[in-house]
């Protein structure tokens, strides 16, 4: 009998389920191959000074190709992946992947790749940095990683403990969609970081909001009274990037600076497909 209520039980939660989370399931099964499969793609996308238009680096943004869902976009599968674990094995291959590109640029670029709070939060990432530096041979202040105020919240020691071996190997830290998290300025001050990025959401008001512009100074206040260059993202128009000019921000990225893109159409001698 205690089996026939497990078995209602079970067939219960089966129907009642609803497609969201079934969906979710099957995501999470698939993630688990994607890297073996070869669906993941890396896109890059351009990171350049305000002031005199260098290119600076490339952010790595990950594509995951489903062979029958088609192309999932990151914000739909990186939340199941750091649930499944499954962004471990994924999040290495997109480290290694990036380093070994960059590795072989004849130029001094940087590439900037996001650090889920999961794999920050694994005791052994420092070890896999340092192991993918060797392995390609990328010069440590080559590599930008990219973490969410999220991060810092978490478990704060065991973080604070590991982006400081990471940076001890020359590799710099970024704190990604700034603005938006819930982190005190007191994190922010203890915390090792060399590059705020502002979150695209202030850039989107900027010109409607009188108050979105004067977060965005702020920012860049602490920015230089921290002395850390601040970049900011979702950079759509030329009258955005002119008011950024203009409040004397350092960084920028966004679509009008170059959409991410696939690494052929970014490597030294393609530049003109940059163009917005
Ligand atoms: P993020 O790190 O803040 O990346 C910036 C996102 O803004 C990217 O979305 C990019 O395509 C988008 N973006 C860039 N310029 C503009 C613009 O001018 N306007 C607008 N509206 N959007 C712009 P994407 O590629 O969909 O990635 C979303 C998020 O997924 C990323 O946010 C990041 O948190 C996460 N993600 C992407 N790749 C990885 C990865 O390899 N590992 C981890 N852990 N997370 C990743
Ligand atoms: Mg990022
Ligand atoms: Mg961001
Ligand atoms: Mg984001």
């Amino acid at each position: 009998r205690a089996k026939d209520a497990l078995t209602e039980t079970v067939c219960f939660y089966e129907v009642s389920m609803d497609e969201a989370a079934r969906s979710r399931r099957l995501i999470a099964n698939d993630l688990w191959q994607a890297v073996e499969r070869n669906e993941l793609q890396l896109h890059y996308q351009v990171q350049k000074a305000v002031n005199s238009g260098d290119t600076i680096g490339y952010e790595v943004l990950l594509r995951w190709h489903h062979p029958v869902r088609g192309t999932i976009p990151p914000s739909d599968f990186i939340p199941i992946a750091e649930e499944c674990g499954a962004i471990l094995p994924i999040g290495e291959w997109v480290l290694r992947e990036a380093c070994r590109e960059a590795a072989t640029w004849n130029n001094e670029h940087k590439i900037a790749v996001n650090l889920s709070p999961v794999q920050l939060g694994n005791a052994d990432v420092a070890d896999l940095v340092h192991r993918v530096l060797l392995d390609t041979g990328l010069s440590p202040h080559r590599l930008e990683l990219e973490i969410t105020e999220s991060t810092i919240i978490g478990d704060k020691e065991r973080a604070l403990q590991t982006l400081r071996r990471i940076k001890a190997f020359g590799v710099t830290i970024a704190i990604d969609d700034f603005g938006t998290g819930y982190s005190s300025l007191e994190t922010l001050r203890a915390f090792p970081f060399d590059k705020i990025k502002l979150d695209r959401s202030f850039m989107s008001e900027v010109e409607a909001s009188p108050e979105a512009k004067a977060i965005i100074r702020a920012i860049l206040a602490l920015g230089q009274t921290l002395r850390v260059p601040v970049l900011a993202e979702g950079v759509e128009t030329r009258s955005q990037l002119d008011i950024l000019l203009d409040e004397g921000c350092d960084e920028a990225q966004g679509y009008f600076l170059g959409r991410p893109m696939p690494v052929e159409r970014i490597r030294p001698g393609s530049e003109t497909s940059e163009a917005a």
